[in-house]
């Protein structure tokens, strides 16, 4: 894998240091370098953001119109959030009837398509994007949280899906790894996948780049977005994006995907206006692991505790190292190369992007909490065969992206604020942001993820 990431994940000085030579270089595929259309600068449509947004919305637009689409990132794609996602399509944690749910239901139906035209095209799903159709595990270690769990499953049902509990002992058969007692239960959801956010991503990027051939497609990575263009100099319609290099013109949408760094790229780009816009996006840092050359024991599933969405809000900013434990849940998958990959943590430390032994020691000890043979591999084979992942997932306070038009500014428009979903909603983002700038009725109901009325 090639090239940098602003956002590179190192290691701190500790007992739990790795070698340099073990960091994960969020970087996007070899061919990652600019797609040109000769010095062209003109297009339809400017997404600002490369990540899983970004270019999901580009592709949405080259491959569902006859738009010229421009991809500005400040690095590269997978240096954001996107390089640090474990990968769960997933509806188990997700609450039928809740905002989340049509478009996140919307989203899967058309990552399942995704994944079946590839086959159709006799294609491997898993080589080209990592997925896996592995069915998830929601487990409980308590009476309290099995009780929970069984409602979940009858709320899920109820909700469409096909969800089933399970006994500690039916738990045990679908997934021995698993340290069960009689406390012990699970919601299982067979159709629930997960894929690859760097094979996923590489391979939309090769897609993409396919229509600049045609003169519809460019990106330009190492660019940072610096000011907005607007017709006349002053005028409320949005025409393009300054970068520290040139100025891209979107003749009809800018649509700004800068993850969790929307909120304070939005301030910058009005400074200098009379128009305020307080994106309330902010940047919570997450920590994966992954294990290289596991052999200890294989999962069949993914994996997260019962307890997963209560953490979510359990974290804020100033918390000792004590309650930021609180901020850790267990998640589990299994990667296509077959590496044990282990979460995650939730922080608010701003834009801090550096791994931090404590949080990483407490993944390690929780999962072990769940999976008892990680405690027979010794401290040494673990630094050896781990790397860390660091992202900032894009949080928003109501829990739910933003999505549509800016208020007040012409043919600008956002999509922001997927926190730990992200790749789950990407392909229905999409589809919604190009139905809104087309003109299209939405697929989902999008009057939740509006950005009026939410702003601050
Ligand atoms: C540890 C962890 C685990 C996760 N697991 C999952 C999971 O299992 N399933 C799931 O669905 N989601 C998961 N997520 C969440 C998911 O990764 C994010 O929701 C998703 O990646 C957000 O995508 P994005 O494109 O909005 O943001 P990003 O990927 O952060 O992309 C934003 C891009 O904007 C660019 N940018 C910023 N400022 C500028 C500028 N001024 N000019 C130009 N470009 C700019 C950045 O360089 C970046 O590339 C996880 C996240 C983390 C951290």
């Amino acid at each position: 894998m090639a090239s940098i990431s602003l956002q590179r994940p190192n290691f701190l000085n500790s007992p739990f240091q790795s070698p340099a030579s073990r960091r994960i270089r969020h970087g996007a595929s070899p061919q990652s370098l600019r797609v040109t259309a000769s010095s062209r600068s003109s297009f339809d449509v400017v997404v600002v953001g490369g990540g899983i947004i970004g270019l999901t919305i580009a592709r949405q637009f080259l491959t569902g119109s006859d738009l010229s689409v421009a991809v500005v990132d400040k690095a590269v794609p997978c240096s954001g959030a996107t390089g640090a996602g474990q990968g769960y399509i997933w509806m188990t944690h997700k609450k039928p009837g809740s905002d989340v749910w049509d478009l996140t239901m919307r989203s899967h139906q058309l990552w399942h398509e995704f994944a079946e035209r590839l086959t159709d095209q006799g294609l491997d799903p898993e080589e080209m994007i990592g997925w896996k159709k592995t069915g998830s595990l929601l487990v409980g270690k308590t009476s309290q949280e099995c009780v929970a769990l069984k409602q979940k499953v009858h709320e899920l049902t109820e909700g469409g899906l096909r969800a089933e509990y399970l006994s500690s002992a039916d738990l045990f058969l679908k997934e021995p790894a698993i340290l069960v007692d009689d406390d012990t239960g699970a919601a299982f959801l067979p159709d629930d996948s997960q894929l690859d956010a760097h094979r996923a991503v590489a391979y939309i990027e090769k897609g993409n780049r396919e229509f600049a051939t045609e003169g519809r497609y460019a990106e330009f990575f190492h660019e940072p977005v610096t000011g907005l263009i607007r017709s006349d100099g002053s005028s409320k319609e949005v025409t393009g994006v300054r970068t520290l290099k040139r100025n891209l013109y979107g003749k009809k949408a800018t649509i700004v995907a800068a993850g969790c760094w929307s909120g304070s790229l939005m301030h910058d780009l009005l400074k200098d206006s009379n128009i305020s816009v307080g994106v309330p996006v902010k940047p919570r840092k997450g920590h994966l692991l992954v294990v290289e050359n596991f052999d200890s024991f294989h999962l069949n599933h993914g994996i997260m505790e019962a307890g997963y969405a209560d953490r979510q809000s359990a974290s804020a900013p100033g918390l000792g190292v004590e309650e930021r434990m609180l901020s850790i849940s267990m998640t589990a998958t299994m990667d296509t190369a077959g590496n044990l990959v282990l979460g995650s943590s939730r922080e608010f430390v701003r834009f801090d992007t550096e791994p931090d032994e404590t949080i990483i020691r407490c993944i390690w000890e929780r999962a072990a909490e769940f999976f008892p043979k990680l405690r027979d591999i010794s401290i040494e084979e673990f630094i050896r065969n781990r790397k860390v992942r660091v992202g900032l997932r894009p949080y928003m306070p109501d829990g739910k992206p933003m999505i549509g038009s800016v208020s007040g500014l012409q043919n600008l428009y956002l999509a922001a604020g997927h926190e730990g979903g992200g790749l789950s909603m990407a392909l229905g983002t999409a589809e919604m942001v190009s139905d809104i700038v087309l003109g299209k009725p939405s697929q989902v109901d999008n009057s939740a993820f509006q950005v009026k009325g939410r702003c601050c």
